[in-house]
């Protein structure tokens, strides 16, 4: 089996510091990989390297085959097939649910505008607010900004989705409707990468668990193994300090 991403060597430097130092990883196609590990080690860097919001400063990152970290390499096509969703959920205030979904295929020229009001319906009913089409996002609430979030990012028909940290910004009681959402599409065979706290997402949904700290993944294994008998004394210490 091929990986869908590959990532060779990739090194990140802001300025004299260096925050990834090396990492190697393949992600196979309908794969859930959940990133810990304590802030500032450089998951964020990570996540965003791999849709190149940063510029790698060394290494290869190839999605299907294809070298995304040439120079010449096509960044809107990138993001395309590559969704993110934010801690922050960024809707456009002045547009409707049912308008921040349908933005990006119109502005790409990818649907028509009825194509891409049916596909905003299509992915609101899937994530349950199919009866806020028509409403503004501040009459939301932050679990139901999150879940058109995703909507929004599923829009451009991805091939990936990124998350970093999507219920980092929710009070309690939302987190649950925003991580049933991300289980379900994981259940649909997206392959997901998810910087996460949420320990229990992880343990359930995630086929494999990376260890970051320091730039570095420290260590990485199926969530049985990680959570109950991880090896590096690093990861022994963060899962005794967030388990
Ligand atoms: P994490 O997501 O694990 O908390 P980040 O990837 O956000 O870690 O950050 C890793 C390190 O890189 C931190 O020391 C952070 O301060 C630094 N960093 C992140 N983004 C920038 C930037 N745009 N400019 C300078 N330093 C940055
Ligand atoms: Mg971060």
């Amino acid at each position: 089996m091929t990986a869908q991403i590959k990532v060779d060597n990739l090194h990140k430097y802001f300025g004299k510091l260096e925050v990834l130092k090396g990492i190697n990883i393949e992600i196979f196609k309908g794969e859930v990989v959940c990133v810990i590990g304590p802030s500032g080690s450089g998951k964020s860097t990570f996540l965003r390297c791999l849709n190149r919001l940063e510029e790698p400063t060394e290494g290869d990152i190839s999605v299907d085959g294809k070298i995304i970290t040439n120079k010449d390499a096509n960044i809107n096509k990138i993001r395309t097939n590559i969704g993110m969703v934010f801690q922050q959920f960024n809707l456009f205030p002045h547009l409707s649910v049912k308008k921040n979904i349908m933005m990006a295929p119109l502005e790409l020229k990818l649907k028509t505008t009825e194509q891409a009001e049916n596909k905003a319906l299509e992915l609101l009913k899937r994530v349950g607010l199919l009866d806020k089409a028509d409403v503004m996002p501040r009459q939301l609430s932050g679990g139901q900004q999150q879940r058109v979030a995703i909507a929004r990012a599923l829009a451009m028909e991805p091939a990936i989705m990124l998350f970093d940290e999507p219920t980092s910004a929710l009070d309690p009681e939302m987190v649950g409707e925003v991580l049933s959402v991300m289980k379900e599409l994981a259940s649909m065979g997206m392959t997901m990468v998810v910087v996460t706290h949420e320990m229990g997402f992880a343990k359930d949904a995630a086929d494999r668990v990376l260890f970051m700290d320091e730039g570095i993944i420290m260590e990485e294994a199926p969530p049985s193994e990680m959570f109950t008998n991880p090896k590096n004394p690093r990861t022994i210490e963060f899962l005794n300090k967030v388990l």
